[in-house]
């Protein structure tokens, strides 16, 4: 399997300017995200406090960011991460997918959740609350999986979880009407809170109360602290220093996930000194080992 030198999670301006920086500075670079970039930039109707580039369409900025990123030669893996779990000397990314990636730094360009987790959902994580169908749906032969998801991309993990469980229930947190397969039982209640005693057991909700084995939470972002165990974060932002170096060696974020102000340029400028930051620390640890054989 390849190592990349950076893998940067997020198509943002934050996670954009960090590719091209990686590689500027010749390092190889992986970004995961949404292959049309953010879709916060996409969004803004009329953008007028980017530098060098006033009066623009959202829209016109998203293509500029990514034929600039694209250009750059990083390459685009369109994935959601998942978990990214520290090895010591790299990491290791799980995706949506199911597929794994490694490199040697990471930087976190997610953006920022303005979704809060339910109340046992991070006391459940990987005790019957997952983030990934496609990783898990094997380990729901026979039983009943509750699939809670916020847009209606994640409708294929309904199918797919639904040739393995017994019982798919498909809590739609969208107006859009729902496509999923004949037999899941598409369900318009609001989740409350995840119960259970060791692992979760009940999907408690508004109006219901639902027996599970498993629920499976699929938003388009995953809460910082889990995406990556032991990342000093709250439920939004993630802790960095003015190098953008999170607590965990090797790990860096920039933009919105690192808190406010919430402006395109701040996010850019960011990934600059992530991926700067990021470049340091893989040519010290090649220095370290080459002097040390
Ligand atoms: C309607 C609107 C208008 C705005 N207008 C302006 C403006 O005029 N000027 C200005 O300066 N700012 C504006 N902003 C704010 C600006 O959009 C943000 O500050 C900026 O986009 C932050 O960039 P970012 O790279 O940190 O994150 P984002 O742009 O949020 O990008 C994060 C990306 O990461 C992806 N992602 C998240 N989790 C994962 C994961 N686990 N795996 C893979 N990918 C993941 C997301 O899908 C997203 O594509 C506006 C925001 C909105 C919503």
């Amino acid at each position: 399997m390849e190592r990349y030198d950076i893998a940067v999670i997020g198509t943002g301006p934050g996670g954009l300017e960090a590719a091209i920086t990686g590689r500027a500075r010749n390092k190889t670079v992986a970004v995961f995200g949404t292959p049309g970039g953010s879709a916060k930039v996409e969004k803004a109707h009329r953008v007028d406090n980017y530098l060098g580039i006033p009066a623009v369409t959202g829209s016109e900025l998203a293509s500029r960011f990514m034929d600039h990123a694209k250009e750059s030669g990083a390459e685009f893996i369109s994935e959601k991460v998942t978990l990214v779990y520290p090895m010591g000397e790299y990491f290791s990314m799980q995706t949506s997918a199911g597929e794994m990636y490694e490199a040697v730094t990471v930087i976190l360009a997610a953006g920022m959740n303005a979704g809060k987790t339910y109340p046992g959902e991070e006391k459940f994580l990987g005790r019957g609350v997952s983030y990934c169908a496609t990783c898990d749906a094997a380990l729901y032969k026979g039983k009943t999986a509750a699939i809670v998801s916020f847009t209606p991309e994640e409708e294929g993990e309904a199918d797919f979880m639904a040739e393995y469980a017994d019982r798919v229930l498909y809590f739609p947190q969208y107006k859009e009407e729902v496509h999923v397969n004949d037999g899941i039982e598409v369900i318009r209640d609001v989740p409350v809170s995840v119960e259970g005693d060791i692992v979760a057991q009940t999907l408690v909700c508004e109006d219901d109360i639902y027996d599970v084995d498993g629920v499976f939470f699929l938003r388009p972002f995953v809460a910082p602290a889990n995406l990556l165990p032991g990342l000093e974060a709250d439920e939004r932002h993630v802790k960095v220093n003015r190098s953008m170096e999170t607590n965990i060696p090797g790990c860096f974020a920039c933009g919105d996930i690192t808190g406010t102000p919430y402006q395109f340029i701040k996010a850019a400028g960011e990934g600059n000194v992530a991926a700067l930051s990021a470049v340091s620390y893989i040519d010290n640890k090649r220095r370290e080992k080459s002097s040390n054989s």
